[in-house]
């Protein structure tokens, strides 16, 4: 399933809507060491203490993550991200969207 499946919100996906934790714990991401993606990812995921985070009233959180620009920080959580990479590659999930995946794992263990 791709992320745009299951961050998809149609109109009659409405009534479910608050259902959001039980599709988070359904997030796997398959972490590849040699990949350079990921490794940025587990970088920026050691910085998690420097986030600003919005949780929203049905417990979903999005995370603003500083970007290497000065003054910048991405909206994310783990299906979506503000940065020029996840607008331009759509499908496959950005540093900072692995990083929020990173960490939340973490959070969870
Ligand atoms: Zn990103």
């Amino acid at each position: 399933m791709s992320k745009r499946e299951q961050a998809g919100v149609t109109s009659t996906d409405l009534p479910v809507a608050n259902t959001w934790d039980k599709q988070v714990s359904t997030v796997n991401t398959v972490i590849d060491l040699s990949d350079a993606r990921t490794q940025r990812a587990i970088v920026i995921a050691a910085d998690a203490g420097q986030w600003a985070r919005c949780t929203t009233p049905d417990g979903h959180t999005v995370y603003g993550i500083p970007s290497s620009k000065p003054n910048v920080r991405y909206l994310v959580d783990e299906y979506n991200c503000s940065c020029p990479d996840q607008t331009f590659n759509p499908g496959r999930a950005c540093k900072h969207v692995t990083a929020v995946r990173i960490h939340q794992a973490l959070a969870a263990a």
